[in-house]
Formats: structure tokens, C-alpha cells, sequence
């Protein structure tokens, strides 16, 4: 899929094909009856990390916001875009689960890390990371990798906090109709990790008999 865009057209045309003929009474149904998620996911913009890949889901399952590190700007943030993104998928569409979604190698992460100074010369990439900076600085370590394991993790964390600096999510919260999820998708080993806000650990996905992953379709 790298070799230009004739290659996702063509893609496109393959998608096209399939639908019409495998997915036609789904898809129709989608399109006349509107959308209800079940989720609203914030990923990470990473090409390799696909929410709707990685749960099995289908088109109308996920509401999906991806940036660079997978942040959520706190309401008083001047950047308005996911939390557009999350008063419009609890304000309007109701979804009952909210999942921050990180990853292992994560290179906002890292950057944030190495304080590149590389970094000066994309202003608009030095502003949005220095969302994390508190959070990945937080969990330092000497060991480089265990420190971007431990930071990729804090930030998912940290997003999550964030997340309820919107009276709408921390009202919907106390109310009992929306769970806050967060996981961090490992890309060598295709697992997820679970975040426990009771132990404060991430625990693997496999591990997890129902747990509060969202359920089998
Ligand atoms: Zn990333």
C-alpha cells in the first residue's frame, strides 16, 4: 500500500467490489439507520496501530479520534478537536465505553523522552507533545526501554485523567452510563494491556476472563 496512490484506489475499488457484494444489506443498514458506537476510541495516529483492526470491529462499532501520542487535551486546552470529538460522542451518540488506546513504541512518546531538539523546528508538534511531557517525565528510569514502556503506560493514564475535565464525561461517569478504558497495544506481540484503575497495573487482554473489554459481537 505504499507505492502511491493508485495502489489504495485500487484497494479502494477491491473494498468496493467486496462490499457490494458480501457486506450490501450491513452496509445499507448503516448508512439509513445512522450510527450508534459502542466505543469512542483516542488512538495514536501511528499507521501501524488500527483500532478497528486490532478489536475485530465493524464499520459503525468505533467513533474514532487518532493524534500523534493519543492525547486528550484538557477542556481548557485551546485545542478544541478531541474534545469536540468526545462532547459529540457522549453529548449526542450516548456511547457507553471511552478507550484511550496507547502503544508500545510509541514515537511521540519518545520524542517527548529525548526532549528532541528537532522538535523546534515543527512548532505545532513541540505544542502537542508537551501535553505528555509531565506524565512520561513522571515514570523516568535509567533503563531506556523500561522507561518508554513505563511512559508509553503513564500516558495513557494521564490521558485518561484529562478526560474528566469535561463535566459532561465526569457527569456521564457518575451517573454509571460511561466506563473510561485504557489500553496499550504491544505491535511484536499483538497483545493489549489492560489498565486496572483498582491495582493501577495494565494487565494483558488474554488475561482477562469478560473483563472490561468490549463484548463478543
Ligand atoms: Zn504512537
Amino acid at each position: 500500500m505504499s507505492d502511491g496512490v493508485d495502489e489504495l484506489l485500487q484497494g479502494h475499488r477491491r473494498f468496493r467490489r467486496k462490499a457490494l457484494t458480501q457486506e450490501r444489506e450491513f452496509l445499507r443498514r448503516l448508512a439509513s439507520e445512522g450510527q450508534s458506537p459502542d466505543a469512542l476510541v483516542i488512538g495514536c495516529a501511528d499507521s501501524r496501530v488500527v483500532p478497528e483492526l486490532l478489536t475485530h470491529a465493524s464499520p459503525g462499532d468505533l467513533f474514532v479520534v487518532r493524534n500523534i501520542a493519543n492525547l486528550v487535551p484538557p477542556l481548557a486546552h485551546l485545542d478544541a478537536s478531541v474534545g469536540a470529538a468526545i462532547e459529540y460522542a457522549i453529548g449526542h451518540l450516548h456511547v457507553p465505553h471511552v478507550i484511550v488506546c496507547g502503544h508500545y513504541g510509541c514515537g511521540g512518546v519518545r520524542a517527548v523522552m529525548e526532549q528532541s531538539p528537532h522538535l523546534a523546528e515543527f512548532p505545532s508538534l513541540h505544542e502537542w507533545l508537551g501535553l505528555a511531557k509531565e506524565a512520561v517525565h513522571r515514570v523516568k528510569h535509567e533503563d531506556e526501554a523500561a522507561w518508554w514502556r513505563a511512559a508509553v503506560e503513564e500516558n495513557v493514564v494521564e490521558q485518561l485523567s484529562h478526560l474528566t475535565s469535561f463535566p459532561l464525561v465526569a457527569a456521564a461517569v457518575e451517573a454509571g452510563g460511561l466506563s473510561l478504558h485504557g489500553w496499550v497495544y504491544d505491535l511484536h506481540s499483538l497483545d493489549l494491556q489492560v489498565y486496572n484503575v483498582e491495582t493501577d497495573t495494565f494487565l494483558p487482554a488474554s488475561a482477562l476472563a469478560g473483563g472490561p473489554l468490549l463484548q463478543e459481537r
